[in-house]
C-alpha cells in the first residue's frame, strides 16, 4: 500500500484543492478559446508546483519525484493543457539543477520556480526526428569562445512563451554514431535569430501552445552549453525518463476525470426504467477502468520512487508511461461510450478528455519507443 508522506501528502492536497477549485471551471473554456493559462501557471508556481522536486535553494519545494507524480496527476485531473505546460517547466528545471553550472542553476531555475518565466522549453524533436532524437539536424558551430546555432525545431511546448529553452543541436557529425555529437544549450528566450511559428493547431491540450521554432544564427556564449560538449544526448535521455514519469500521471489525471464522470453519469441517466449504471455492461466498464487506472497508479508511483531513491528508473519510467497511457486512452474511449450521444458533443467534458489524453501515447516517447525500451533491458 502506498501511504504518502507529510510533504508529499500536502503537495498532492495543494494540487488538489487549487485543481478541484478554480481550474476545473476554467478548463473547458481554455480549451475552447485555445488561451494559453498564463494566469494559471502563475498561480501554480506561487502554490509552489513549478519546482516540485528541485531545491529550495533554486526556489523549489524539494518534495521529490513521488510528490512531483501525485501533483500532476491532480492538475491534470483539472486541465491537461495547464498539467503539460507544468510539466514541461519542471522537467527543465530539473534538469538544469542535475546538469548545470552553479551559474546557470541561479541564473534560470528561480526564474522558473518564481513564475517569473511563464513557461520553460525542451526543445529536442525536429520535422525529421522525433522518436530517432539521435538524428537531429540543428547545428552549433564553434564561433570564438561561443557557439552559433542554426536550424529549426518541431512541436516544442511552449516554444514561444519560453524565458529559457534547452535547445539540442550538433556539435560534431559522426556517421557512425549520430547520437555522439549532440550538444545540450540554453537559449534565452526572445534571443536574436530565434523564431516561433505559427501555433499547431491540435486535436487536443488547446490551451498549451505548441509551436516550430526556427535557429538563424542563434550565437549564445560558451556559458550557455549545459554540461559537455557531446554530453547532449545522455542529458537528453535522462530528463525524458523523469519526463515520462510526468506525462503517465497527466494521463493518469486525464483519465480519473474521466472515470468520475462516467460514474456520476452512470447514476443520471436512466433507460429502460432505470439508470445505466445498473446495466451489467456499463458496470463491466467501470470496474475495468477504476482498475486498469489503480494498477497504473501503483506502476507511476514504482517510478517515480526508483527515481527518488536514485536507483536506475528507465524500464520502469517506460513500463508506467506505457501501460498508464493506453489505460488513460482506453479511460476515456469509455467515458465517451457511457455518455452516449453526449460524450460525442463538448457539453460534457468527456469529449475534451478523449481529445486531450491522445497524445498521451506519443509525446515523451511513443508507446513503440517504449515498448522498444522495456524489450531492450529485458534482453539485456
Ligand atoms: C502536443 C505535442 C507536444 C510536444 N512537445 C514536445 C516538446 O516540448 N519538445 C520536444 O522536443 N518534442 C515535443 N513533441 C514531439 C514528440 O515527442 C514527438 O512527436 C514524438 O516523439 C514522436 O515523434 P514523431 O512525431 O517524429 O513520430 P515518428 O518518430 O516519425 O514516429 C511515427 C510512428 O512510427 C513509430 N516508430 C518510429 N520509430 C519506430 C521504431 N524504431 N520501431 C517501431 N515503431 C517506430 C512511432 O512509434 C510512431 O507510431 C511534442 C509532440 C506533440 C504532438
Amino acid at each position: 500500500m502506498f501511504e504518502p508522506s507529510e510533504s508529499q501528502r500536502l503537495i498532492r492536497e495543494t494540487a488538489r484543492n487549487y485543481a478541484q477549485g478554480s481550474l476545473t471551471r476554467i478548463a473547458s473554456e481554455l480549451d475552447r478559446e485555445a488561451r494559453f493559462p498564463a494566469a494559471q501557471l502563475g498561480e501554480l508556481a506561487e502554490l509552489g508546483l513549478m519546482g516540485i522536486n528541485v531545491p529550495e535553494a533554486y526556489g523549489g519545494a524539494a518534495a521529490g519525484a513521488v510528490a512531483h507524480a501525485l501533483a500532476m496527476k491532480e492538475i491534470a485531473q483539472g486541465c491537461a493543457s495547464t498539467a503539460v505546460t507544468m510539466g514541461v517547466n519542471n522537467m527543465v528545471a530539473e534538469t538544469i539543477c542535475r546538469f548545470g553550472t552553479d551559474a546557470q542553476k541561479k541564473r534560470y531555475v528561480p526564474e522558473i520556480t518564481s513564475g517569473r518565466f511563464v513557461a520553460a522549453s525542451f526543445a529536442l524533436s525536429e520535422a525529421q526526428s522525433g522518436s530517432d532524437a539521435g538524428a537531429l539536424r540543428t547545428t552549433a558551430r564553434r564561433d570564438g569562445s561561443g557557439f552559433v546555432l542554426n536550424g529549426s525545431k518541431q512541436w516544442i511546448t511552449s516554444g514561444d512563451r519560453a524565458g529559457v529553452l534547452i535547445v539540442w543541436a550538433r556539435t560534431e557529425q559522426s556517421a557512425a554514431k549520430p547520437a555522439k555529437g549532440i550538444s545540450a544549450f540554453l537559449v534565452e528566450g526572445g534571443a536574436k535569430g530565434l523564431h516561433a511559428g505559427r501555433h499547431e493547431d491540435k486535436m487536443g491540450l488547446r490551451a498549451s501552445s505548441t509551436v516550430p521554432l526556427t535557429l538563424e544564427d542563434v550565437r549564445v556564449p560558451a556559458t550557455a552549453l549545459l554540461g559537455n560538449v557531446g554530453d547532449g544526448f545522455r542529458i537528453a535521455l535522462s530528463a525524458l525518463d523523469g519526463g515520462r514519469i510526468g506525462i503517465a500521471s497527466q494521463a493518469i489525471g486525464i483519465a480519473s476525470a474521466a472515470l468520475e464522470e462516467s460514474l456520476q453519469y452512470a447514476k443520471d441517466r436512466r433507460t429502460f426504467g432505470q439508470p445505466i449504471a445498473n446495466h451489467q455492461a456499463i458496470r463491466f466498464m467501470l470496474a475495468d477502468v477504476a482498475t486498469e487506472l489503480e494498477a497504473a497508479r501503483l506502476l507511476v508511483l514504482r517510478a517515480a520512487a526508483f527515481k527518488e531513491a536514485e536507483r536506475p528508473f528507465t524500464r520502469e519510467a517506460s513500463m508506467a508511461k506505457v501501460f498508464a497511457t493506453e489505460k488513460a486512452n482506453h479511460a476515456c474511449d469509455v467515458a465517451v461510450q457511457i455518455h452516449g450521444g453526449y460524450g460525442y458533443v463538448s457539453e460534457f467534458a468527456a469529449e475534451r478528455h478523449y481529445r486531450d489524453v491522445r497524445v498521451t501515447t506519443i509525446y515523451e516517447g511513443t508507446s513503440e519507443v517504449q515498448r522498444f525500451v522495456i524489450a531492450r533491458e529485458a534482453l539485456k
